[in-house]
């Protein structure tokens, strides 16, 4: 099985099971909450950032923050996109406890940014393309699932992938040949 069938297995099956367990908010169109997240993600270029974007959806089905990976602009190991618009979000809120939020991101979230999640207490996790080298969601761990923790979130796996994708492998694509 390639890398690619599994991961839209994983989407089928999550979709469904996230919708059948949260009928409120299966209307969400997350493919247009990911474009939001594929804009952002092109603003870190300017910067010469990998091109990861993130939106953070209140339980309204409002955008609360958006960012994008700054880690090169700001040289903070911690500056990824998730942990922007969580930051955000609960400044936004006043309350550091995201319940009720969706996130969304172009790439499978890491460690720190899975478990920041988690301990948001976000709702729902939806990102683009996996990440086999460094994604927690799934790839190498699954934190947002994991039962020892005290937290956890549904995932929502391969929305626009080849877009999110893309993305990464043509910003890798120019670094090598500049
Ligand atoms: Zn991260």
């Amino acid at each position: 099985m390639t890398e690619r069938s599994k991961v839209t297995v994983l989407k089928t099956v999550e979709v469904h099971a996230s919708a059948g367990s949260n009928p409120a908010l299966s209307a969400m169109n997350y493919e247009n909450l990911m474009r939001l997240a594929i804009d952002e993600a092109r603003l870190a270029l300017d910067h010469d950032d990998v091109p990861i974007g993130a939106v953070l959806v209140g339980p309204n089905g409002d955008v609360v923050a958006r960012d994008h990976n700054r880690r090169e602009e700001r040289s903070d190991p911690t500056a990824h996109a998730e942990m922007l618009v969580l930051s955000a979000g609960a400044r936004a809120t006043g309350d550091w406890r995201l319940t009720g939020h969706t996130l969304v991101v172009t790439l499978e979230p890491c460690p720190m940014c899975a478990g920041a999640a988690v301990n948001a207490r976000v709702d729902r996790i939806v990102y683009g393309a996996a990440d086999f080298k460094a994604g927690a969601a799934w790839s190498l761990y699954n934190i947002p699932q994991d039962a020892r923790l005290n937290h956890r979130c549904d995932l929502i796996a391969g929305t626009l992938e080849a877009e999110c994708s893309t993305l990464l492998t043509d910003f890798f694509a120019d670094r090598r040949t500049s």
